[in-house]
């Protein structure tokens, strides 16, 4: 089954929102196993939508609209498609009283317009809508199925996976084409995407069921493998042998898959070698605090997070003597050492890391580039600092700094980190 999205909505194409629908309902789709193979913009206009569902007709055996389905004038998708499919709009007593219903229970004034939206192309089934007064359609014609669904998300997705789906699951029923699709991401920290590429250039070229997709994600890079099957379990085993094979390859460059970020792979780390954590960051502003602090129960781990953003406060809550500031600057491997070393000292942690760097736009000098960053970890057994140079926006800094700093204690904690 080919599906088409038609998102409606001039606000879409003026940039003013993002189509967030079709994205939502393409990823409800792949489940399903039906393919989408076009999605399409197009504004509150009645000649250029019909050109659009016509031409969405003659490619796609699924259509589904969002958006227009509103009772004021620029709402027009539910009149066009039924123009287009030359079916007439029948009023739906449910509907209607639902609307009745609706006006007089917030007390408002129920006008003409808003009974359009109680009309239904003829054959359509109505979809419930708990939270607006737009109902959805679900329509067969022209051996198409055509789904309108309202534009805002919090209406529109229920709506499509409680109502939409198990009708468009029992369409599939019998049909060949009918397959379970399954992913699984596998999430690689350490490697870049170019270098991961690679390594496991092998199994991308000998790919077929299930595909390798790779994807650069921020400062890690993502492996998406996607299975089809008829069942979910021979899914599961044709993506956990993939899977495995990758693994093999990468070894410990994969941290987790799927929802499993490098901070909750951390905090299970700490939380099962029994460490406590302290940290001095200052380019970062607390980004790695925040984000270690997402994760619930942080507190078994973490005893300190400080913002030492200051000389002052380098000097006064990390005891790092003045002279050395003076002599090498505040972004030096020198600093970074004592910081890690006197946040550890400051909090009796098992583990300090600081992160000293950067950030831009402005504050680079000869010999200290913009994204130049210093990371250490200080622990009984070892010390480690090393020096990187991060690229992007300030934030994308601060992001890069904090990761590649999360991921040190991963390595530390998994006996792989070496003194330097
Ligand atoms: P309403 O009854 O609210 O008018 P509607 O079905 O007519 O609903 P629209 O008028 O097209 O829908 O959009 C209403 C709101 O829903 C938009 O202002 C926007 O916030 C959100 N919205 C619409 N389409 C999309 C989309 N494709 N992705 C994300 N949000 C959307
Ligand atoms: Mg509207």
């Amino acid at each position: 089954m080919k599906c088409e999205i038609i998102a409606v909505g001039t606000e879409l194409l003026m940039g003013q929102i993002i189509n967030t629908n079709a994205r939502d309902i393409a990823k409800e789709l792949l489940s399903l196993g039906v393919g989408v193979y076009y999605q399409t913009v197009v504004g509150d206009n009645e000649e250029r939508l019909s050109n659009v569902f016509k031409d969405a007709l003659g490619r796609a055996d699924l259509i589904i609209l969002t958006g227009g389905l509103g009772p004021t004038d620029d709402d027009i998708t539910r009149e066009t498609a039924a123009k287009v499919l030359g079916l007439p709009l029948e009023k739906s007593l449910i509907w209607e009283k639902r609307l009745e219903e609706f006006f007089s229970r917030f007390n408002r004034p129920m006008v003409e317009i808003n009974f359009r939206q109680a009309m239904v192309p003829r054959g359509g089934k109505l979809l419930l809508n708990d939270r607006g007064t737009a109902p959805g359609i679900y329509l067969e014609a022209e051996g198409r199925v055509i789904i309108l669904l309202p534009g805002p998300p919090k209406e529109m997705l229920p709506m499509f996976k409680e109502q939409a789906i198990p009708l468009l699951r029992d369409k599939l029923q019998g049909n060949e084409n009918l397959a379970v699709l399954q992913s699984k991401t596998l999430r690689v920290m350490g490697l870049g995407e170019s270098a991961m590429v690679e390594m496991i250039r092998p199994l991308l070229e000998n790919q077929g069921n299930p595909t390798i997709a790779p994807l650069a994600k921020g400062a890690e890079a993502h492996l998406r493998i996607t299975a089809r099957s008829s069942s979910p379990q021979e899914a599961e085993e044709l993506i956990s042998t993939v899977a495995a094979e990758i693994r093999n390859v990468l070894g410990d460059y994969v941290y987790g898959e799927d929802e499993e970020n490098l901070e909750f792979v951390v905090a299970k780390l700490l939380w099962k070698n029994g460490k406590t954590l302290a940290l001095a960051e200052s380019c970062s502003g607390g980004l790695l605090s925040h984000r270690l602090t997402n994760i619930p129960d942080s507190s078994r781990f973490l005893l300190a997070g400080l913002v030492t953003y200051s000389n002052e406060a380098k000097i006064n809550l990390l005891g790092i003597e003045p002279g050395v500031i003076d002599a090498v600057g505040a972004v030096s491997a020198e600093v970074a050492e004592k910081m890690a070393a006197g946040v550890r000292r400051l909090c009796n942690a098992d583990i300090g890391l600081s992160i000293t760097g950067i950030a831009g736009p402005g504050g680079a000098v000869p010999g200290k580039p913009l994204g130049l960053t210093y990371l250490s970890l200080d622990a009984d057994n070892l010390k480690f600092t090393n020096r990187y140079e991060f690229w992007g926006s300030r934030l994308e800094i601060k992001e890069r700094a904090s990761q590649v700093a999360l991921n040190l204690l991963r390595l530390y904690l998994l006996g792989m980190l070496k003194s330097t």
